[in-house]
């Protein structure tokens, strides 16, 4: 069963715009996949399409057999989702923010005190737990944004261009992190218009244009034929 299934996709959005014009795909469970396309391309529609931000005009979509349509809240509990823009509250303290977080998803709070313990670990961010989070550096701050993430224990985690404006020592940063969440078994989708991010992270890839899949396939395969 496909981590994520989507079938014959399609967004109009009230302007006439057609933002997904029929877009089918599937990703398996563990893998690393990556949405790569230019601007207006769609990406962040689908994405929205897929975490329920955003209504669908008509298609399929399953996360692990759950049809988000018929089973929103069911299909919800099993995504982790990562904004573009970082959003947390600067004047809280990480360990703070990820505790909380789990809180608002009805974790109970020694439950969500360890899993804070361990998804700061894990990002690097441990010895900034205590911290005010306006002091962290971008690089830390985004990968707070992916550890707050982590605290629902999500299946599949999402992330709409994570590194859309960030130097590349900061990419890096976020590359390990999230290599290691995909490592620990996590299946990870990723919208970025790198071709270098695709490339040195996702096993799997679509290219998406105009709101159509263009190419889809290993990552290998597709590096052979450009
Ligand atoms: P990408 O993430 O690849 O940059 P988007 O999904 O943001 O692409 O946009 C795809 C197309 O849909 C673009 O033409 C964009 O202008 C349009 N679009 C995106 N969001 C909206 C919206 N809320 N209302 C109307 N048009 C939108
Ligand atoms: P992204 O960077 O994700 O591709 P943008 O920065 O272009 O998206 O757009 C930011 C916000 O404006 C998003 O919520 C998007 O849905 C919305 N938006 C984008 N294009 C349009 C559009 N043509 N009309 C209305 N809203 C839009």
């Amino acid at each position: 069963q496909p981590a994520l299934s989507i079938r014959d996709l399609r967004k109009t959005y009230d302007n006439g715009v057609e933002a997904l014009k029929g877009v089918s795909l599937d990703v398996s469970p563990g893998d690393f996949y990556a949405l790569l396309g230019p601007n207006g391309a769609g990406k962040s529609t689908l994405i929205g399409v897929t975490s329920s931000l955003v209504n669908k005009t008509s298609g399929e979509v399953r996360i692990f057999g759950v049809d988000i349509t018929a089973r929103r809240d069911e299909a919800m509990r099993l995504i982790g989702l990562v904004p573009q823009e970082i959003n947390f509250n600067m004047f809280e303290k990480p360990f703070d923010i990820c505790v909380n977080y789990a809180g608002f998803y009805g974790v109970p709070r020694e439950q969500a005190r360890a899993r804070a313990e361990q998804v700061l670990k894990d990002a690097q961010l441990w010895d900034k737990a205590d911290k005010m989070s306006r002091t962290l550096s971008g690089g830390m701050k985004r990968r707070l944004m992916i550890a707050r993430a982590m605290m629902t224990q999500p299946r599949l985690l999402i992330l709409d261009e994570p590194t859309a404006g960030v130097d590349i020592e900061i990419r890096r940063g976020m590359w390990k992190t999230l290599k290691e969440i995909n490592a620990a078994g996590t299946t990870i989708i990723l919208t970025t218009h790198y071709l270098e991010e695709a490339e040195s992270l996702c096993r799997n890839l679509a290219i998406i244009d105009k709101g159509r899949i263009v190419e889809q396939g290993p990552m290998k395969a597709l590096l052979a034929k450009l």
